[in-house]
């Protein structure tokens, strides 16, 4: 079957979060599964960008309404990714070093679509299925189904796969005229709430309609920014199909970012090596437990409770732990933050801003991962961290309540109900006592190792709905 993915993000051309793993693994294992599989990501200036080599496919101009937009269809020309790759290049939109938060980002991402679907009509062939991903996408089945010059793409099946449900690509309908001429019988379609909601658009007319984690299926029908009621109703064409994750880029055993490598066999010896080296780099003193965070400092992160959580911790448990924070977001977290390590120096640091290497490192080298989420659709960190030995403790919410289960339940982490300083506050002090009970914490340490969270199982799933609606139109 020939399958395209259509994404605003895709490792290891541009990485924001979670998002990007998925689209730059998924289709890896599609592939090996025997199928035709091709991404496209918009051009970004990314590192990746300038140091591979790249063709181009095809060029037209897009056209936004008044605007137009000269683009090209750029591929990698190694296919070493494991799928072939193609990049839309609209320098005038995409040729910037972030992937978002510019003003023009509704024009960004509909050119995006538009051009996307503009190449797919002039090549040869149709496609059986476009798995679109997220808001940035999520016009796409509208466009297919009722814009005039894609007539001949209406029979390809769309799945819109959502990986957050909080982000919704919001527009008035003054910018209505931006889309390509369509069926004006159908314009309900683009309506919610007096404006055009693209998210909403995507729920409504994709054949079927993935989350990144069965709970958060359930969780978004009574909490998803104003959509409950439409995820209620289109409930018999929705699934949830939890994350794998890809086992060649995150493998302590093979990881060329991090200090030692290691396995199950040699765990303690390697985690150790990983964690004096994080230490020495961060002034924290390896004897002692050690509770990291890597993530967007936001509200949804449980970011804003990580200040007043790690000095309570701290001063609760001065001497006797550890915490390292790596993220950047909200501004006025970022500060608190840094203003925490004056007092509590040699115990306490903080890393703001964006950096792999340093993410391999830490799943490495700490004890503890922290995940204090008010809503994690899927959350990857919690799926590294097992595989890397590190014990999560997490927010019982969405993909965290799938994959770990409170040691007291013979699981494979430490979980809490609410999102609140006090609840962190408890399971770092349940961390600490678990942590002194070597024989304990190496056998929860070693499930975790070996729980597997394989792209396989969920490359076979996504396979499956393809196929029915395929066969059916519905799932
Ligand atoms: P989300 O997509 O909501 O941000 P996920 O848990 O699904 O959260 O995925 C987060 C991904 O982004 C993981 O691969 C994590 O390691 C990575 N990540 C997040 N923040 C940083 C950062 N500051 N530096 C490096 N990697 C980060």
């Amino acid at each position: 079957m020939e399958i395209f993915h259509i994404s605003a993000e895709c490792y290891p051309m541009a990485k924001v979060g979670g998002l990007a793993d998925v689209v730059g693994a998924l289709p890896k294992y599609q592939k090996s599964a025997g199928h035709d599989v091709r991404v496209v990501v918009p051009c970004y200036d990314t590192k990746f960008r300038s140091e591979n080599d790249f063709e181009c496919v095809h060029w037209g101009t897009v056209k936004l309404g008044n605007f137009n937009f000269p683009f090209s269809v750029l591929k990698e020309t190694t296919d070493k990714l494991g799928y072939e790759l193609y990049l839309i290049e609209i320098n005038e939109l995409f040729n910037r070093p972030n992937v978002y938060g510019y003003e023009d980002d509704i024009e960004r991402f509909l050119s995006f679509q538009i051009a996307t679907l503009d190449w797919i009509i002039a090549r040869n062939g149709i496609p059986n299925i476009i798995n679109c991903h997220d808001h940035h996408t999520a016009v796409i089945p509208f466009l297919f189904q009722f814009a005039y010059k894609y007539e001949t793409l209406k029979e390809v099946k769309t799945v819109l796969t959502i990986h957050n449900g909080l982000y919704q690509g919001w527009f008035g309908f003054d910018k209505l005229y931006y889309l390509p001429e369509f069926d004006l019988r159908h314009i309900g379609f683009l309506e919610w709430n007096n404006s055009i909601n693209s998210l909403a658009v995507g729920i409504k007319c994709a054949n079927a309609v993935t989350t990144v984690s069965p709970s958060y299926l359930n969780e978004i029908n009574y909490s998803a920014n104003g959509l409950e009621e439409l995820f209620k109703s289109v409930r018999n064409k929705s699934i949830g199909i939890l994350n794998g994750i890809d086992f060649e880029v995150w493998d302590p055993s093979k990881d060329e970012g991090i200090a030692s490598n290691y396995s199950i066999e040699n765990f303690q010896v390697g985690k150790q090596k990983n964690k004096e080296k994080l230490c020495e780099q961060f002034e924290l003193d390896s004897s002692k437990p050690l509770f990291s965070f890597i993530g967007r400092l936001f509200e949804e992160k449980g970011g804003d409770l990580l200040p007043q959580a790690s000095a309570l911790a701290l001063s609760e448990n001065f001497e006797d732990i550890n915490i390292l924070i790596l993220g950047s977001g909200n501004a006025e977290i970022e500060k608190q933050l840094q203003q925490l390590r004056d007092d509590y120096k040699g115990n306490y640091n903080v890393f703001i801003g964006y950096n792999e290497d340093l993410a391999h490192l830490i799943y490495a080298g700490s004890d503890f991962i922290l995940m204090p989420s008010r809503v994690e659709p899927c959350g990857l960190n919690q799926m590294y961290a097992l595989r890397y030995g590190t014990v999560p403790i997490v927010r019982r919410t969405g993909g965290l309540r799938d994959t770990v289960i409170d040691f007291g339940d013979d699981g494979n982490g430490i979980c809490h109900d609410q999102a609140s300083v006090g609840d962190i506050c408890y399971s770092i002090n349940r961390a600490v006592g678990l942590f002194a009970d070597k024989e304990s914490f190496n056998k929860i340490i070693k499930k975790g190792m070996t729980t597997d969270h394989s792209w396989e199982k969920a490359c076979e799933e996504y396979i499956k709905i393809y196929n029915l609606i395929i066969q059916q139109n519905e799932i």
